[in-house]
């Protein structure tokens, strides 16, 4: 019996007996307890309906005694020996079982035809240790198609001796029966996997099966009559069948390595692609070898990885096979044969090692008993070593990811500016503080030509934007830029730049914020000209004086040296003020709750103090309005008339000879309000609060247009809100400014 022949209906596949083996599809499980009792069914039919008939070829001659447990034999190795076939992409496993079955049915009585089908089934299924619910299936199929097989070819063949055309049809005719029978079952179970309708199945596969089954009733025939009529003929009888199972076989080899190649190259795409390295390894080499079982084990890891051919591409996690203990380390390959889970019978296990690091094995387990060939062993194992290699190369690559995202988290944080400009002058790197401090943020400054983001005040050097050549790589530069939004920047740059072959390649530029410091610095050297202008201002007229009272003196009437000495007695009136500001600025700190002011508050008529403080500027340019009533509050008057005098000569100084400054009186919102109104140049908005701030002038400190020292408005308000109370403004350009002091009534 060698003739290749295809198994009518195909037996239980893998996937749906592991689905059954759960339990965990119940219309699975109810559809083989259906089979089976069909099964069952038919042959106690087989047995009460036929009980003493003898076989379709009676009285071969052969002894019973050793033909039943000779066919028994017989069909087992049938079942055993399997045919792989190529049916499209698909590989079919087909078994001889069919053509045993016709010998079975042709030489024996029903009974024993029956037993001798069931039996040998029933010892393939225990020596290739099936799972048992597979096994369950098939023989309750093959019981029931195999008493319609013989219950047919009695009925029709009746029992006879000779191989007559009835025993032939009803040989025939039982095989297409027993084929449809097979294929019904098969498809009751297809149908709930796939989940289409069983009929559909038995109407797509019936052509193949039917035709496949009358080439296996050719066989089993033919062999029977040759055996029977010229058993020396047998030999020749198996050649041809030896010829194309051959041919097949080569055919099969030939496709296999036709899928191993492709899946090899889907490996080495894999392993040069670097992601999720060790999944596709593990499923392209399970694949590409046809193992039954691919895992992999990484070194000190309690998890394997494995995949299995019922799920091709589903990788799953669970502990590590027990048959790899020990081998995770093993640095050669190894074949196994022994304490194999069942079902397998063969493993090889491959070290996962190289690019200088060992990350543990991988082991690939079929069902064959066949050892896997040198060769093969040798390509498993250069498999294992580029998969440590891109193991490495994938953790090389996370390192340099790692250590150019914890660069740029370098580069980004920084409080300095960064910026990387290439050859061309372009940007490339340009980080969020220098983003703040250029007011351009990266994503628009990124790719754009330096010369073109910075725009630097036309008194700035423009070469100082990239002032690096080959013999100075490195030089700090101070640079004015002005921003978008018009605001001056002071900034160092200081540049390292690569050059190759006297190209400018690359210019690594930090950037500090010199503004800060450089306004101190200014307001410095402004303040050292202002105070300098301020003090020779009094002391010109002073000093002039002295020396005409010297030297003419005697000759001066009392009258002209009264007015020289009340001269002189103003202007060291003045540089005292002058004096005692600077000395109470430097005192009070920036905080307004900062000592250094004292201030003795007390209830005082406020009309009183503000007729003073207008006395004692005698100018005839100030018009007082509601001071005639007493307006009681608390304030330090001393403080107060000092506020007052500064608050009406700004007025004075900062507008027209020809122009008034009204000083009136209010109650409001709780507070005494004195109001000193101007029809001055005013100021400008954006100095409305600066104003107030030491040393704020709003003058140009160069031109100095008018004198001052940029503490008057700063000490006022101070003393203000050191009596609880405030100095406000109001102001427009061209229009006037109106100072509001405000003052707290008597509790
Ligand atoms: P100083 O008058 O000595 O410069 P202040 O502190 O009194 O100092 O004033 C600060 C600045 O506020 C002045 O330099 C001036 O520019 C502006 N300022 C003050 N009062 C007026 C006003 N009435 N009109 C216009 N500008 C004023």
């Amino acid at each position: 019996m060698t003739s290749p022949s295809h198994e009518a209906g195909r037996p239980l596949p893998q996937r749906a007996a592991g689905a059954v083996r759960g339990y965990a599809a119940d219309p699975i499980t109810r559809r083989v307890a259906a089979v089976v009792t069909l099964g069952a069914a038919l042959g106690a039919v087989v047995v009460v309906v036929l009980p003493g008939r003898a076989s379709v070829l009676a009285g071969v001659g052969v002894p019973a005694a050793w033909l039943v447990p000779g066919l028994v034999v017989l069909t087992c190795l049938a079942e055993i020996t399997v045919v792989r076939l190529r049916h499209g992409e698909a590989v079919e496993e087909l078994s001889l079982y069919e053509a045993a079955l016709i010998i079975d049915v042709l030489l024996l009585p029903p009974r024993d035809a029956l037993l001798a089908a069931v039996a040998g089934l029933v010892l393939a299924s225990v020596v290739q240790r099936r799972p048992a619910v597979k096994a369950l299936f098939n023989l309750g199929t093959y019981t029931a198609a195999v008493s319609v097989l013989i219950l047919l070819a009695q009925l029709v063949g009746g029992a006879g001796g000779a191989l007559t055309v009835r025993v032939l049809a009803g040989v025939l005719i039982g095989t297409l029966a027993f084929t449809m029978v097979n294929l019904c079952c098969l498809a009751q179970i297809l149908a709930v996997i796939n989940g289409v309708p069983a009929w559909s199945i038995v109407r797509d596969e019936a052509r193949l099966s039917v035709s496949m089954a009358l080439g296996t009733v050719a066989t089993g025939l033919t062999t029977t009559a040759v055996a029977l009529h010229a058993p020396v003929l047998l030999p020749f009888m198996a050649m041809p069948a030896i010829a194309v199972t051959y041919a097949y076989r080569a055919a099969a080899r030939e496709a296999d390595e036709r899928a191993r190649s492709s899946a090899l190259l889907r490996l080495s795409e894999a392993l040069a692609g670097r992601e999720d390295v060790i999944r596709r390894f593990l499923v392209l080499v399970r694949e590409a070898f046809d193992a039954e079982v691919g895992v992999i084990v990484l070194s000190g890891s309690d998890v394997a990885l494995s995949v299995e051919a019922d799920e091709p591409s589903a990788v799953r996690t669970g502990p590590p096979p027990a048959y790899l203990a020990g081998l995770v380390e093993a640095d050669a390959p190894v074949q196994l044969t022994e304490n194999l889970p069942a079902g397998l019978r063969h493993a090889v296990v491959i070290p996962v090692e190289g690019g200088g690091g060992r990350f543990g094995a991988a082991a690939f387990a079929s069902r064959g008993r066949r050892r896997m060939s040198t060769g093969d062993v040798t390509l498993l194992a250069s498999l294992g070593n580029a998969l440590a290699v891109a193991i490495r190369g994938a953790e090389h690559l996370e390192r340099l990811t790692e250590e150019r995202s914890k660069l740029q988290a370098v580069v980004e944080q920084s409080a300095e500016g960064i910026m990387v400009v290439d050859g061309a002058g372009l940007v490339q790197v340009w980080n969020q503080a220098l983003g703040e401090m250029a007011g351009i943020p990266a994503a628009e400054a990124t790719g754009r030509p330096l010369s073109a983001l910075l725009e630097v005040p036309a008194d700035e050097e423009r070469a100082g934007l990239l002032p690096v050549d080959e013999e100075t790589p490195r030089v700090a530069t101070e640079l004015t830029i002005r921003r978008p939004d018009g605001e001056e920047r002071r900034l160092r740059l200081a540049h390292s730049a690569i050059f190759a072959a006297g190209e400018l390649v690359r210019d690594v530029v930090v950037i500090s914020d010199l503004t800060r410091e450089y306004r101190t610095e200014r307001l410095k050297s402004d303040f050292i000209a202002m105070v300098s202008h301020e003090l020779r201002t009094p002391l010109t007229p002073i000093l002039g004086y002295v020396d005409l009272l010297r030297t003419r003196g005697e000759r001066m009437t009392p009258q002209k040296r009264a007015d020289a000495l009340a001269l002189i007695g103003d202007r060291a009136a003045h540089l005292s003020r002058l004096v005692e500001d600077l000395l109470l600025a430097s005192r009070v700190g920036d905080r307004p709750d900062e000592a250094g002011l004292q201030v003795a508050v007390a209830t005082h008529d406020l009309a009183a103090i503000v007729r003073q403080a207008v006395g004692d500027l005698s100018s005839g340019r100030v018009v007082l309005t509601g001071c005639d009533e007493e307006w009681p509050a608390r304030c330090d008057p001393g403080r107060t008339v000092q506020v007052l005098t500064n608050l009406i000569g700004n007025g004075l100084k900062y507008s027209a000879e020809d122009r008034t400054v009204e000083v009136s009186l209010r109650r409001a919102a709780g507070m005494l309000h004195v109001d000193v109104s101007d029809h001055g140049r005013g100021i400008p908005a954006d100095s409305l609060e600066k104003v107030f701030e030491k040393f704020h002038r709003v003058e140009d400190p160069m031109t100095m247009s008018t004198s001052g020292t940029g503490l008057g408005l700063f000490i006022a308000r101070r003393l203000a809100r050191a009596m609880g109370g405030d100095v406000t403004l109001q102001s427009r350009i061209s229009v006037g400014s109106v100072f509001t002091l405000s003052l707290p009534p008597p509790d």
